[in-house]
């Protein structure tokens, strides 16, 4: 079988087809290690985030809450998006009561993000001010096609945001259907969905 599909126009790997004995992370046990190096993010977030600063300071604590302390200086193309806008990166800061030691600067210390805290206390989807590629999480775009991220080297003992979980299998594209969605578009997602099922016989 071809290792890669075209959907929507855009490239997915093959294996988010499968069905595999996973779920989801739990916050207890992964205590958001996912969010211990901050994230990259278009420059162009970065700058709705900062634009919507008096939504978001409420939900960080006091010590961050300054906007020039959200984001570092850095600036990069995205080669691995399919568009690839410009990126910078979330501000990464010492936090020694979480396993990792640091984290980004707003993961708060319930380690609930505060940008999609902010979200959804205003009333908004919960991800309007989280960023894009943290929204995407475990999925990622490796060199312009989708991939489930597998032993990713932000995940902490315990911490994977894909864990076996012996049992009925599922189907990864039922466990990740709004990371799915939001990559490839409703349109896309349920072209997927379809495939995914004629892969699978059915079901
Ligand atoms: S922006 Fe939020 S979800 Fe993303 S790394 Fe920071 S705390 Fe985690």
């Amino acid at each position: 079988m071809n290792k890669e599909l075209i959907i929507n126009s855009l490239r997915v790997d093959a294996d988010l087809l499968q069905r595999r004995e996973v779920r989801r992370c739990n916050l207890a046990e992964c205590q958001s290690s996912c969010c211990s190096g901050g994230v990259y993010i278009t420059v162009r977030e970065a700058e709705d985030v900062l634009a919507h600063a008096e939504i978001i300071q409420p939900f960080l604590p006091e010590a961050r809450r300054d906007p020039a302390l959200w984001f570092d200086d850095s600036r990069e193309p995205d080669d691995d998006h399919p568009v690839g806008e410009m990126c910078t990166g979330t501000s990464v800061i010492n936090d020694p009561s979480h396993p990792a030691g640091t984290t980004c600067i707003f993961l708060r210390p319930d380690r609930l993000c505060a940008l999609q805290k902010a979200s959804i206390e205003t009333g908004e989807h919960p991800w309007r001010y989280k960023p894009y590629y943290c929204a995407l999480h475990p999925l990622v775009w490796d060199e312009k096609v989708l991939v489930l991220a597998e032993g990713s080297e932000v995940y902490l003992e315990g911490g994977s945001c894909n864990r076996p979980a012996p049992g009925a299998p599922i189907q990864l594209v039922e466990l990740f259907d709004d990371e799915l969605t939001l990559a490839l578009g409703a349109d896309g997602y349920s072209e997927l969905r379809t495939v995914a099922q004629q892969h699978n016989g059915g079901g």
